[in-house]
């Protein structure tokens, strides 16, 4: 296998692997970068030599798939594989990354955008093919041939990590995984065999897990903190994904509210993570890989949030607990828009339920001591700190230990570290050779082949 990174730097960012199996060409994934604009956020599309005889669709966050009608729109024979839940979710987010990218060129001026157009992602969602679970898929062209295996990856809903075989020989890319059942998706279900190749993640690789870290018990230290804010009437900012974090976070209060433990305030989301409620409800119905009720948002008494946002500064009207995109609070998000109604007052409190990148604006509020400012630019407001901000670990991600234990059961002669940060892979490729002194780790410089 000849493997190159296109990612344009070593980060999560824009996720996107080219794997080359004699003369047939895989790609793996294709994000577009969270923190960078226009066409710089993608991945280096321009380095795929000749055709594509497959896309691999791990699952639809947008790092994973931001930029996928932009391959397809280059390449478009080319199939794409994902898990049936995955090919459910894929048109309505690329549609609504389409809306972002049009007010985002409203706003900075920006001639990129919008990347792509409605009709690039119809062709995305024609090419769509839905591989069911343990079950071998071939794809081959003039006389080379790869089988495609898809396990459950566990990290959100429909993600999957995919075998490759080839010649004998066997390949592993785990995409974002998860060995922890959460709510909406149980536990990544990966083979535990030995590969020649494991290509892993390495998100939390620089996060050192406590001993006697308990996520139920975290979550129950979440819950506690969430009645105490709304208990003294201040109001809970919760900053989560639209697409899963938002509805296992719904799935975790439904359940404290059914024991009566959940303080009585009005809860709110953003329009896209609960039109996602939908699509996540009907994946769990048709396919049994995920795990979703849309009646939760009733029996909650979900509200959608005023598209009227407050005036910077001043206190939301409602007290109450407010669910919203996006996760790492980035500019412009309604959490963003939201967080500048509450970091003013002291009666407030931001709570991180997922994985915060030091470099977006919540990375910046983890940071921050009280008393600090935080400029929210383009609203021409700054909040002086006095809400509080915690942070608690729900992360959809593997623990670094589980995923180096992972490493060990496959025993692979190659592994290639991706979608982490510099610590992060530091840490990774010191343990691993450590670990396994037969194997070599790569943490491949980005666009440059790598033979293995
Ligand atoms: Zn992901
Ligand atoms: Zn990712």
């Amino acid at each position: 296998m000849r493997l190159t990174d296109l990612n344009s730097g070593r980060e999560i960012g824009a996720n996107c692997l080219l794997a080359e199996f004699g003369g047939l060409r895989l790609v793996f994934d294709c994000g577009l970068h969270p923190k960078l604009d226009g066409r710089k956020a993608l991945p280096q599309l321009d380095k795929i030599q000749g055709g594509v005889d497959g896309v691999i669709l791990t699952h639809c966050h947008l790092d994973h798939l931001g930029s996928l009608p932009l391959l397809l729109k280059q390449h478009p024979t080319a199939r794409v594989f994902a898990s049936a839940a995955t090919t459910l979710f894929v048109r309505r987010l690329l549609s609504n990354s389409i809306q972002v990218m049009k007010r985002q060129r409203e706003e900075t001026g920006n001639a990129d955008y919008p990347l792509y157009v409605e009709t690039d992602v119809e062709r995305v969602e024609n090419a769509l093919a839905a591989v069911p679970l343990a079950n071998p898929r071939v794809i081959g062209r003039g006389g080379e041939e790869v089988a495609l295996t898809f396990h459950l990856a566990g990290h959100t809903a429909g993600a999957v990590g995919c075998l490759v075989e080839h010649r004998r020989k066997k390949h592993f890319f785990t995409g974002d995984v998860h060995f922890q059942a959460q709510r909406t998706v149980a536990a990544a279900n990966f083979p535990r065999t030995p590969v020649d190749t494991l290509v892993m993640e390495c998100t939390r690789g620089a996060t050192a897990t406590q001993p006697s870290f308990d996520r139920g018990r975290e979550e129950r230290r979440l819950i506690k903190a969430i009645n105490a804010v709304c208990d003294a009437g201040g109001s809970v900012l919760l900053p989560a994904f639209a697409f899963g974090r938002m509805q296992e976070v719904l799935m975790l209060l439904q359940e404290v509210a059914d024991e009566g433990d959940l303080a009585d305030v009005p809860i709110f989301c953003s329009g896209l993570g609960l039109d996602l409620c939908d699509y996540l409800d009907a994946a769990s119905k048709k396919t049994k890989q995920v795990k979703f009720r849309r009646e939760v948002l009733r029996d909650l008494g979900i509200l959608p949030l005023s598209r009227k946002y407050v005036q910077p500064g001043k206190n939301m009207p409602e007290r109450g607990i407010y669910i919203l995109s996006s996760g790492m609070l980035v500019e412009k998000t309604p959490a963003w828009r939201v967080a500048a109604n509450m970091l003013d007052h002291e009666e407030n409190a931001v709570f991180f339920v997922g994985y915060c990148d030091p470099e977006t604006p919540g990375g910046e509020l983890i940071g921050m001591n009280p008393g600090g400012e935080f400029k929210f630019k383009s609203l021409d407001h700054t909040s002086i700190l006095r809400a509080k901000v915690e942070r608690f670990h729900l992360s959809g991600h593997a623990d670094r230990e589980e995923l180096i234990d992972f490493a060990k059961d496959l025993a692979p002669k190659d592994i290639i570290l991706t979608h982490g940060d510099p610590p992060a892979r530091a840490w990774m490729k010191e343990t691993l050779a450590a670990a396994l002194p037969g194997t070599r780790v790569h943490d491949p410089d980005p666009g440059v082949p790598l033979d293995l």
